[in-house]
């Protein structure tokens, strides 16, 4: 997962130095030279992350980052703040201002790319509800979510009862949070997501050195933890444990001798992100499904998936990123019905949906907007990636036969899937409508050239 950064520096080394690490890992970079210039830059280029230097001289990069995260353009960003000398008040001082974290120089590369690599990732997760959220807007389930966190549950796992004890004693008038001390076996004991703490916070040495890693990788893989917010807390760096923390699904990690008032900072910070993803996440659940899924599949419906290719089309206008729009028809389905019912008909319409959405990422769209009709829609797709994937989906039906209800046997089936492209290139811009009956001419000539295949439209928008 690639992205696109963003460094605020004044001094031409310091960026030269950092962009040759990021462009090293495959990260496209883009430089400001001072506060003003990232100012400008963040707003019009939408960067995916920015790396900024705390002391800036023209602007102070607190005051940068109060403005980025104020602007409804940038907001959604994630700030790394770069400082010589990151003592406790400039910690704080920046992670109040909205910085996501705080790094001192001499930076360790190894955890400055994982840092990045967490953040973009849960950027991603947070842009993914984001158009979601907008789509439902748009079909006029309108509701404003609260920027504040409201008093939640954190619980403390520590390698003595004694430290977790100490830690609880420390956060406890700095929090408005409810604070556990847990023990990590109770942690297992967790079934689904009401009954779970919303925050972990987690020593990576147990029982034994590192093993509460083990335990953050449990948190994960769990249904009822997998969306909590989980803080490692690391005596040390040795074997580039924090980036290992990080790569394994830690939100953040700090130091063990923590500073109380930081600490409590990046706690708030991961207890507003928990509580605004999982309001996301429920009222789409809710508010949304009864309108506009479709009751045999599962799926979205037209209703649905139209509104929702215009965010995705304005994302990508203001990104200037590529996706694809595919439209996919089962090839001669009327004799399935025919042959075997339309009640197997049906279970095998449900099967194919099944299989297209197991194959997909979970920011890709699949719809049934027809009877044996659908459309998927890929943001941020190239054109070959769009090959690829499409390819997979007719292989994902067509390798492996449909198994009929009630023992009545198996049957072969095939797709055959048009697809367009918008390269997020406003000159070649043709919209929406242009862009499915592009779709839609492929499908056409899938169809007359024998099924079973997947076919571009030609024109180069
Ligand atoms: P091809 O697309 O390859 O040209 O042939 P086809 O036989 O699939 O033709 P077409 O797409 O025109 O026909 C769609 C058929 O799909 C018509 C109908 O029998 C069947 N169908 C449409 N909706 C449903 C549904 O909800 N349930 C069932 N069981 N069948 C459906
Ligand atoms: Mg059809
Ligand atoms: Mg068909």
């Amino acid at each position: 997962m690639p992205g696109r950064i963003l460094i605020i520096d004044d001094i031409a080394t310091n960026r030269i130095v950092l962009k040759v690490k990021l462009a090293s890992a495959q990260y496209q970079v883009l430089q400001a030279d001072s506060g003003q210039a990232g100012l400008t830059l963040a707003a019009d280029m939408q960067p995916d992350l920015i790396l900024m230097k705390l002391a800036l001289s023209d602007i102070g990069g607190i005051e940068v980052c109060r403005l980025l995260k104020s602007l409804p353009r940038t907001a959604q960003i994630p700030i790394i703040m770069l400082s010589d000398d990151a003592g406790p008040k400039a910690k704080t001082q920046a992670l109040t201002a909205g910085a996501d974290d705080v790094l001192s120089k001499p930076l360790d590369e190894l955890t400055l790319l994982a840092r990045i690599r967490n953040l973009l990732r849960a950027h991603a997760t947070t842009e993914e509800l984001h158009l979601r959220e907008g789509t439902r807007r748009a079909l006029g389930f309108a509701e404003d979510i609260a920027p504040f966190a409201m008093a939640g549950r954190i619980a403390l796992v520590a390698r003595s009862r004694a430290t977790a004890s100490h830690w609880k004693a420390t956060l406890q008038h700095l929090v408005e949070d409810r604070i556990d001390v847990a023990d990590r076996d109770i942690v297992m004991s967790y079934h689904d997501r009401s009954g779970a703490p919303d925050l972990f916070v987690i020593d990576t040495d147990l029982d034994s050195p590192s093993d509460g890693l083990r335990l953050l990788s449990k948190l994960r893989s769990r249904a009822a933890t997998r969306h909590a917010g989980i803080v490692m807390v690391s005596a040390g760096d040795e074997g580039g444990r924090t980036a290992v923390a990080l790569d394994l699904g830690a939100n953040d990690v700090v130091s063990f001798g923590f500073d109380a008032e930081e600490i409590a900072l990046r706690l708030r910070a991961q207890m507003r992100r928990k509580q605004q993803a999982d309001r996301l996440r429920s009222t789409l659940r809710d508010g949304l499904q009864m309108a506009v899924t479709d009751p045999l599949t599962g799926l979205y419906n037209r209703r649905y998936a139209l509104p929702h290719l215009a965010r995705v089309h304005e994302r990508a206008a203001e990104t200037g990123r590529p996706f694809a729009v595919m439209l996919l028809d089962l090839d001669r389905f009327k004799r399935v019905n025919d042959t075997y019912g339309h009640a197997a008909g049906d279970a095998v319409l449900a099967e194919v949906a099944s299989r297209l959405g197991a194959d997909l990422r979970s920011l890709d769209l699949v719809a049934r907007i027809g009877g044996e009709e659908f459309l998927i829609v890929l943001p941020d797709t190239t054109h070959h990636e769009a090959r690829q994937t499409a390819e997979r989906l007719r292989r994902a039906i067509h390798d492996t036969p449909f198994v009929l209800p009630q023992n009545s046997g198996e049957l072969a089936l095939s797709i055959s899937i048009g697809v367009a492209m918008n390269a997020g290139d406003a000159t070649h811009d043709t919209g929406i409508d242009a862009l499915i009956a592009r779709a839609d001419r492929a499908l056409y000539d899938a169809k007359a050239e024998g099924r079973n295949q997947v076919t571009f439209s030609l024109s180069a928008a």
